[in-house]
């Protein structure tokens, strides 16, 4: 049988780690086993539920690199055969079928009141039992039940779960088994009418044919209400299942995803939406690289990096680890360091220009002189970065300079004391500033002449260089950062940036004072 699996987000917040993990884990097994990924969206939940969250969200999958067959953006006569793919607009179908398992006896109308349900929670807490539905509507004549719901009282329905314990073998957990006592007999639509997902979902995962649920390990508790679900509509007679055999799928329950701290991935860990990812300028496959190892790992071997279709080579549900992933931040860096080294320049400037334009430092729609520039920019910082957000920040050294706030420094005073530091500045000045540019060639054949007539070398020579042109007396590469705040200095920008020669006859004028 053809695989074919799901992703079943619910709308109603942004896309984050976890249940991207679960997108990618499902897409990856499709694609792996020729099969068919569908998306469905699970929007039953009428008041946290938001259309924008479902577009964000599509976004979000394929900014991640993943498709889908199947989804609410497919025309049914486009590979979509089984929608709708949303919850809200298969209403007709749950309330169908809770009429049929009502006629099978396999369902009942419950009549019981929040209050009531409410009250029996509580004792049922006080007393140490499980806080599951007392049964109290179970044994009621369907007669009566009927006449009751037709005389205008509100009823929920409730499926009649067996007295048997329940148990699956879970492709990541193995055998999980439930007692019935733990179950309760669940809600299928509420007295509103609306499906209860543990009832929605076995009604789209049935009629969608879905093969393989694989999902977040919180549902491992949901799952044996689920089955329960499958085995009633698996007895209706034939005729009202449309051809549908409500197989059980195979489930895969993914190991929860903890913080650095080893508790639950949570808010206090930080924001870890894609948006949130994306904006920061970490590469989609880096992310998707990085979340892919979260619970799984290939077998043999430790390779780390994997690109989306070796990923969809390698995957296995076998290799789908049952022990919490942590969730890494320092981890996820150097897999962007290490894809934002590999990527094409151009892009990784595309990126970069919103970023610098939002910091202020870049006006709208650079020409093409300061896109070339820009680009010599990003290739020089770079290396220092671990995501893109982190370039105005390295790129400070370019777009500001302010002279006595540099002498002032505690750090820079040290150097600057120095013996040689006075002389090794004027000295350099003084070459530097023979011809109207700093060209590369002349700043190495100042520093050289400088290193000749003060004697001072390495550090000594270095710093206070590096302090005068730049505020630090550490940082990029000097040779390369001249070049580019010469250039930087012909260009139109909100800020002018400032030449060598300028930071230089600033730098001496500030520390005459
Ligand atoms: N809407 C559910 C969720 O987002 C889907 C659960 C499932 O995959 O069955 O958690």
């Amino acid at each position: 049988m053809a695989v074919r699996v799901r992703f079943a987000p619910s709308p109603t917040g942004e896309l984050h780690v976890g249940n991207a993990r679960t997108a990618l884990f499902n897409w990856l097994y499709a694609r792996r086993n020729r099969g068919v990924f569908v998306l469905r969206i699970e929007d039953t939940d009428v008041e946290r539920s938001e259309a924008r969250y479902e577009g964000q969200l599509m976004q979000d999958l394929r900014w991640l690199g993943l498709d889908w067959e199947e989804g609410p953006d497919h025309l049914p006569d486009r590979g979509g055969a089984y929608g709708p793919y949303r919850q809200s607009e298969r209403l007709a179908l749950y309330q169908r079928y809770a009429r049929e398992l009502i006629a099978a006896g396999s369902a009942y109308y419950c009549f019981c009141s929040p209050d009531e349900l409410e009250k029996d929670r509580r004792a049922a807490q006080a007393a140490g039992r499980q806080q599951i539905y007392s049964g109290k509507c179970r044994a009621l004549p369907p007669a009566e039940a009927i006449s009751r719901k037709e005389a205008g009282e509100t009823a929920s329905v409730r499926l009649r779960v067996p007295d048997e314990p329940l148990r699956f073998e879970d492709l990541v957990s193995g055998t999980v088994e439930f007692s019935p006592d733990v179950i309760g007999d669940p809600i299928l639509l509420r007295s509103n009418g609306t499906a209860a997902y543990n009832y929605a979902v076995v009604i789209d995962d049935g009629l969608m044919q879905i093969t393989h649920v694989i999902r977040g390990d919180d549902h491992i508790s949901n799952t044996p209400r689920q089955m329960a679900v499958y085995h009633a509509l698996a007895r209706l007679p034939s005729p009202a299942t449309d051809g549908c055999d409500w197989r059980l799928p195979q489930f895969a329950h993914l190991s929860t995803i903890l913080g650095p701290d080893h508790t639950r991935l949570s808010k206090r860990h930080g924001v870890t939406s894609l948006a949130h990812f994306r904006e920061r300028g970490i590469l989609p496959e880096a992310l998707a690289n990085y979340l892919a190892l979260l619970g799984w790992a290939p077998s043999g071997g430790d390779r780390e990096i994997f690109s989306l279709p070796e990923l969809v080579e390698a995957f296995s549900l076998e290799q789908v680890s049952r022990s919490p992933a942590i969730f890494d931040p320092v981890k996820l860096h150097w897999m962007n360091r290490h894809y934002l080294k590999q990527s094409d320049p151009e892009r990784v400037l595309d990126l970069a220009i919103p970023i610098f334009r939002a910091a202020g430092q870049i006006g709208e729609s650079p020409g093409e002189d300061l896109r070339r520039w820009l680009r010599g920019v990003v290739e020089l910082l770079l290396p220092a970065v671990d995501d893109l957000s982190q370039l105005p920040e390295q790129a400070r050294v370019i777009f500001e300079y302010d002279a006595a706030a540099s002498i002032a420094n505690d750090e820079n005073q040290q150097v600057l004391a120095e013996p040689g530091a006075r002389q090794v500045i004027e000295g350099f000045a003084e070459q530097a500033q023979q011809d109207e540019e700093l060209t590369v060639e002349r700043f190495r054949a100042a520093l050289d002449h400088v290193k000749k007539t003060t004697r001072q070398k390495g550090k000594s020579l270095f710093q206070p260089v590096r302090i005068a042109l730049t505020g630090s007396p550490s940082g990029r590469q000097l040779d390369r950062l001249v070049p580019l705040l010469e250039a930087g200095s012909r260009l139109e920008l909100p800020k002018p940036v400032k030449s060598c020669r300028q930071r230089l006859m600033e730098f001496q004028q500030a520390w005459q004072r």
